[in-house]
């Protein structure tokens, strides 16, 4: 599974790897060839644009950490994202709280439907949740026949009527008898056919109205890519589906279906079929898949502790040379950023001991569109003028504002701000 987004995407970290540091050029280059490698995984033009716009935005000024490269760090940064772009968290099946919960898989012929129902009863009732299945594919005689089989051979049971083509009735019947056995979960196998069409939409459509599902479940072909896509969003247009299940995922998927289908629909891939057999579904875990695309699981954690680390540095080195030398606005912006990055007052005060807690509350109340905004201003400004505030008179405020995009207001604010916040430092000074 994504072998060749993996192997392409690990190609593209081992160059920039070799460089060391990197400049924003190289970052660029970079990028450039993730988006190469998504294209030809088939995700599209759209989703690969704002992708990438999102990891560059954060990928600019990654620097040197202690432990870690700015390649490593570039690879946490596609990772989130990819973790992101495949739905954030898993999703797991929505049972309802009164049984049986009712879920009615759709999906194109071939796609694996009948295949995979089979599987999801399989895992349900592993699970110790009884299962029944339901063959409402009434149009194939030879997907009732083998859902039966499936059904006989795992057994679980199956309620067909081969005496009506009336789907309707047919899902009804199932779930009555799902009720008298107290069956906690009912999966009903609906029609497919080989492309979108109106007529099986209005069927599906009845079949909602009729039984309220809880879970409707798209299963579609991840081998096909953007059309998987386009068929899940045919779908949830026409009907409205609450997951989408991906088949053969085992074979040489390219990887465009799974990346593309949340971006699209916003609606959660639940499982993944990963074979023929009963037992081939998994769940869908966006984070794991994502450091599977990725193949680096070292890297990632390393990441994660190196940057841990360096908020505790940054503080250090910041508590020694305020005490030195005063602070500067360079100062109040790592401050700032320091606490985006962590959130919690209480980490804050820890490191820079000697701050205000009330100065810190007010400036930590910054949304992170705000944070932005300062950060702006602050790199507007010459290294010199950051490091004396006094220097910025009228018009140099006026350039500042200008270059930051921000108003004058603005800018007045930060600076009293800061003002603010270094004369509490100077008194915590004088009282240690
Ligand atoms: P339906 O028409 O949508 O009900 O599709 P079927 O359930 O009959 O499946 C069509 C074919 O896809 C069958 O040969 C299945 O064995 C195969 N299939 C389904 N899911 C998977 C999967 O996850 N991996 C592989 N390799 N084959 C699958």
């Amino acid at each position: 599974m994504f072998t060749e987004l993996s192997e392409k995407l690990e190609a593209t970290f081992a160059r920039l790897r070799g460089r060391g540091v990197l400049t924003d050029a190289d970052i660029k280059d970079g990028l450039r060839e993730v988006r190469r490698v998504l294209l030809e995984a088939d995700v599209s033009f759209q989703l690969t644009g704002e992708f990438l716009a999102r990891v560059e935005k954060r990928a600019v000024g990654v620097t040197q950490l202690k432990s870690v490269s700015p390649a490593q760090q570039l690879v946490k940064i596609v990772y989130d994202e990819l973790t992101l772009m495949l739905g954030e968290r898993k999703e797991g099946l929505k049972l309802s709280s009164v049984p049986p919960t009712v879920v009615l898989m759709v999906g194109l012929q071939g796609s694996g439907k009948t295949t995979t129902s089979a599987k999801l009863a399989r895992k349900l009732k592993a699970e110790g949740k009884a299962t029944r299945l339901v063959a409402a594919d009434v149009y194939r005689p030879a997907a009732i026949d083998q859902l039966e089989t499936l059904g006989r051979d795992l057994q679980v049971p199956v309620y067909a009527d081969r005496g009506t083509q009336d789907v309707v009735k047919i899902a009804k019947a199932g779930i009555e008898q799902g009720k008298k056995e107290r069956d906690r979960v009912v999966i009903i196998d609906t029609a497919g056919r080989t492309q979108i069409d109106d007529e099986m939409m209005q069927e599906l459509r009845r079949v909602k109205e009729a039984v309220q599902p809880d879970e409707i479940l798209l299963v579609a072909d991840g081998m096909t890519g953007q059309d998987a896509v386009r068929i899940a969003q045919g779908f949830n247009d026409a009907i409205g589906v609450t997951g989408v299940i991906l088949t053969k995922m085992d074979g040489d998927a390219r990887g465009g279906a799974a990346l593309s289908i949340y971006g699209v629909t916003k609606k959660p891939i639940k499982y993944i079929g990963v074979g023929e057999k009963p037992d081939a579904l998994e769940e869908f875990h966006p984070d794991r898949m994502a450091g599977r695309i990725l193949q680096q699981g070292d890297v990632l954690t390393l990441v994660e502790k190196a940057q841990g680390a360096f908020d505790a540095d940054e503080a250090k080195r910041m508590e020694k040379k305020i005490k030195k030398e005063g602070m500067d606005l360079q100062d109040f912006l790592s401050a700032m950023k320091q606490m985006e990055k962590l959130g919690s007052m209480q980490n804050i005060l820890k490191m820079l001991p000697g701050v205000n807690s009330k100065v810190l509350a007010q400036a930590s109340k910054v949304d992170p569109k705000r944070m932005k905004h300062l950060e702006a201003i602050v790199l507007s400004m010459t290294a010199q003028e950051r490091k004396k505030p006094e220097l910025l008179n009228g018009s140099r405020r006026a350039r500042v504002a200008k270059g930051s995009g921000r108003p004058v207001s603005e800018v007045n604010r930060l600076l009293e701000q800061f003002r603010e916040m270094q004369k509490m430092m100077k008194r915590m000074a004088v009282k240690r």
